[in-house]
Order: structure tokens, then sequence, then C-alpha cells
């Protein structure tokens, strides 16, 4: 099958505008993709990193609280602890919560919950702190650990606040109280505010029992919550050491990027998250001005292109309809040509190219020699048949003889030509006398067998009276076409004579060429 030009190269143009669209598009969502990649990845380490940072700054803290804890129960430790001689004891506890910025109070409890010694300047009395969980942990415990407890409103300040707490054992090893140092939850606030974590961004602190002891920003519920259920705390948080994942929250609906980290010597973790949709709100922008502007390009090349594809495709059609109209001039040309070598009548080869044929044929002989022939052919008695029938049969005769020579020539390079009126001629190059007169008796008896009626004739049918005449020679002779025709004329004239419907041969005298050496 063969594929039309002007759609190939159209084809290809708009190949071409698609593929360009295509790359750019493809290039543009990766460069996108990469660059939101590239965000969420420094999100992920911004994030860690800052819980590393907010767990180091918790354990410090608790640290100097412990030590001030281990102080104070070296002062209570193995001493009957009493209500009555503790001015010492009070004063030991107000430097400390002075000098420990994040100490909102110290406080030493008897056995039964009742209050021994505060920070506080006036020793409170009224309460019993043996509902706290706390103090009900060490009742229960008889571990030599410090215990941090869930976060509570203190019973004095009405504050919110973290407890740590140490056992107190009699020297029997009895229950002897507890002593409590309570944290500031501002504390840690003035801090964690310093950091900027976005509209939508949550640093929490919280025990490994998944209790929030603080978070920013503070909801009415946050304190004392539990996130032991939710599955950023059974996934990560409680399998992991560190961390950085992203999850929904439960409690907003909001996708945020969560940085945790457990605290090294205390069972506490931090989580810092900054929402997704505020880490990617730049990258989204700057995506959104360059997708416009890709939009734009991408339009720009469409039109361009379209442009382009119109304008080939034009110039493809106008350039194949100039082919094709070249063609048809051609063909009308060739059928021209074919028609101006033709007879109208007979189809045959008429006398102006015949005599073209012939010289072509006399300077190729005189080139490389060999053998050719030629017949005339003159129907007999033509005139009467005219003149019986009327003309207009006469031709249709003309025709008929026509094509029975055509039918007797069996070569491709024989040529019958209508030499004029009702005589023909046959060429017949690289063909010797007995060949030539084997195709003058094949056409004599081709145009009897075509026994069309001539009652003015003696024969009563039509015939042809043929003149033969070829040479033989090697290369160098040359004849004049003339001579050849006249040689053939003469034969035909013998072929009359002899009683018409025969064929006649007569050799063409052959004068050898004068050489140069023999002169
Ligand atoms: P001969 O056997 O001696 O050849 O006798 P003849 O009658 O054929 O002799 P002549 O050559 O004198 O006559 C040729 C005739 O052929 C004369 C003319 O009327 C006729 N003729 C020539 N051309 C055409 C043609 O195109 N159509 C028709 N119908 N007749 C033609
Ligand atoms: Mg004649
Ligand atoms: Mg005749």
């Amino acid at each position: 099958m063969q594929v039309c030009p002007i759609k190939v190269a159209s084809r290809a143009a708009k190949g071409f505008v698609a593929a360009v669209c295509i790359i750019i598009l493809v290039l543009e969502a990766w460069t996108s993709w990469h660059e939101r990649s590239t965000e969420m990845d420094e999100s992920f380490r911004a994030t860690a990193n800052m819980a590393l940072a907010l767990s180091q700054h918790a354990d410090q803290a608790l640290d100097e609280v412990d030590i001030v804890l281990k102080a104070v129960m070296e002062q209570v430790q193995d001493k009957r602890l009493a209500t009555t001689d503790n001015e010492r004891l009070h004063n030991f506890l107000v430097r400390n919560v002075s000098e420990v910025p994040q100490l909102a109070g110290l406080f030493v409890y008897d056995e039964k919950g009742r209050w021994i010694a505060s920070s506080q300047p006036v020793l409170e009395t009224r309460f019993n702190n043996s509902d706290r969980d706390y103090f009900q942990h060490h009742q229960a415990h008889q571990a030599d650990t410090t215990f941090i407890g869930k976060p509570i409103r203190s019973k004095s300040t009405g504050h919110w606040v973290l407890t740590m707490s140490r056992r107190v054992s009699k020297p029997d090893g009895s229950f002897g109280g507890v002593v409590l140092a309570t944290l500031d939850i501002q504390f840690f606030e003035r801090f964690y505010h310093k950091f900027d974590i976005g509209q939508q961004g949550a640093i929490l602190f919280g025990s490994n029992d998944g209790t929030v002891l603080y978070r920013r920003p503070l909801l009415a519920d946050s304190m004392g919550k539990s996130l032991a259920q939710s599955p950023l705390f059974q996934q990560h948080i409680k399998v992991q050491e560190a961390g950085a994942v992203e999850s929904r929250s439960t409690q907003d609906g909001i996708l945020r990027i969560h940085g945790f980290k457990h605290l090294a010597n205390y069972p506490l973790f931090v989580i810092v998250a900054v929402s997704e949709d505020e880490v990617l709100h730049g990258w989204a922008r700057h995506a959104i001005v360059r997708g416009v502007g890709i939009i734009v390009l991408l339009l720009a090349i469409c039109y361009g292109g379209t442009r382009m594809v119109a304008q080939v495709s034009l110039r493809e059609r106008a350039q194949a309809d100039a082919v094709r109209a070249q063609a048809e001039l051609e063909a009308m040309f060739e059928l021209l040509q074919t028609q101006s070598r033709r007879d109208g009548l007979t189809g045959a080869i008429n006398r102006r190219h015949f005599d073209e044929l012939l010289e072509a044929e006399a300077a190729r002989f005189a080139r490389v020699g060999g053998a050719f022939s030629l017949l005339m052919i003159d129907v007999d008695h033509f005139k009467q048949y005219n003149d019986r029938y009327g003309h207009v049969v006469g031709d249709v005769c003309l025709k008929n003889i026509a094509a029975a020579i055509s039918g007797a020539v069996q070569r491709e390079i024989d040529t019958v030509a209508r030499y004029g009126g009702e005589e023909f001629s046959v060429l017949l190059p690289e063909c010797g006398s007995a060949g030539a007169l084997v195709v003058a008796e094949r056409i004599e008896a081709a145009v009897r067998a075509r026994a069309i009626p001539h009652a003015s004739s003696v024969e009563g049918t039509v015939t042809v009276s043929i003149g033969i005449t070829s040479i033989t020679s090697d290369e160098g002779f040359s004849y004049l076409p003339r001579e050849l025709i006249e040689s053939a004329d003469k034969a035909l004239y013998q072929a009359k004579e002899a009683g018409r419907g025969r064929a006649v041969y007569r050799e063409f005298p052959v004068r050898k060429p004068k050489l140069a050496w023999s002169a």
C-alpha cells in the first residue's frame, strides 16, 4: 500500500508537536514531584531533629528536678517526720524552688498523706494528698525510683503541674511518706512557644503509657488525655525510640508530619508535628504558578504547532497537486506522442514515424551490421474493392488487413506501419531473407484466411502482394532507407506482375565499404 507523502509529513509534524508537549509535561510533572518529595523529606528531618532537641531539653529539666528531689530525700530520710521542727526543711525547699526555674513547688507528705513541709510560705494543713496517684503508687511500690505522675491541678494554686515524686521509707522499710516536686507546665510552654511550627503544628509531651502531659496548642481536654489507642502511638511511638511519620490526626483530621523522640532517662516522649498543607504551601503555590506558565506555553506550542502543521499540509498538498498535474501532463504527452506516431484508421505506425524508425535502424545497422529485412505490402485490386463496396467498407477492410498483418508479426522488435493508402510496410530488424520470407508468407496467408469477400477479384477474397528485401552484412556497411524501400518496391512490383496474392523476395545489392588502407 502506498502511503500518501502529505499525510506522512503532517502526521510527522503533529507527532513532533505532541512529543514536545508530552516531554514538557512529563519533565514538569517529574520536577514538581521531585520538589515535593524534597520538601517532605526536609520536613521529616526537621521534625525529627526538633523532637530530639526538645527531648534533650526535657531530659535536662527533669534531671535537675530529680537532683533536687534526691537532695530533699537526704534531708527527710531516716528522720522522724513531724510537723513541728520543719523550719529548716521549709527553708531548704524554698531555696531550691527559687533556684530551679522549672520547679513550681516542693512538698513532703507523711504516710497518711498529710502535709509535713512545703515550699509555700505557709504550710497548708487543710489538705490530704493520699488520694493522688503518685501517693498511691509509692504506697504500693517499694522501689527507690522517681515516679512521674499524670498532670494535675495543684490543690494549692489551681495551676496545671507535672509531678515527680520519690518514696520515703521508714527505717524498717515500711512506707513513710512521699517527697513531691511539681513542675510548672508554663516552663515547657514558654520554651515550646519559641519554635515555629506553623498555624496547625503541634508539640506534645507525653508519658510512655500514652498520657498527654502537655500539648501546644493547649486544647480544653489535652491535659491528662490518653493517646494510647491512637494509631500513631500504637504503630510508631510505642515501638520505636525515635522517628518521623505522616499520619492524620484523629482529633482534628489534619494530616501532619510527626517527628518523635523518647527521653533518654525518663519514660516520656516528645512529638513535634507540622501540618502537611503548611509544609507544602510554598511548594503548591510555586507549582500552581509554574503549572499556569506551562499551560500557557503548551497552548502556545499547540497553536504554533497547528499553524505549522497547516502550513506543512498546505505546502505538501500543493507539491502533490504539482506532481499529479505533471504526471497527467506526461501521460497526456505520452498519449499525444503515441497518437502522433499512429495511423488514425488502422492503429499501425504512421508513415512519418516509420521513416524515423527506418532511419534509426539504418544507423544501427551501419554500426553493428547483421541482418535486416523490409516488407512492402499492397492490397490487390483495392480500387475495384472501393468501387464495388464503397470507401467506408474499404476503410473497414484496411483495418482488417492491418490487424491480420500485426497478428502475423510476432516479435517485439518488428514494426508494422501504414505506408500510405492501401500499402503497409513491415520492418524486421535482425532478420535475414529466410525469416523475412516466412513472415511474408504468414502475412499473406493471414490476410487470405480472413476471407474478406472481393467479388471483383479473380480470387473472390481480398489478397495482398508482398515485396521482400533483406540485407546481411558486417558492420561498417551503410544504406539509404530510400534504397531499401525502392528494392522492396521492386520486389512488390514483381509480385504484382507474377499474378498478385504472393510474396516475392529480392536481394538488396550489398556494396562493400571502401577500406581506408586499400585506397
Ligand atoms: P493493384 O492490385 O495493382 O494494386 O490495384 P489497385 O486497385 O490496388 O491499384 P491502385 O494502387 O491504383 O489503387 C489504390 C486504391 O486504394 C486507390 C484508392 O481509392 C484506394 N485507397 C487508398 N487509400 C484508401 C483509404 O484510406 N481508404 C479506402 N477506402 N481506399 C483507399
Ligand atoms: Mg497501391
Ligand atoms: Mg493496391
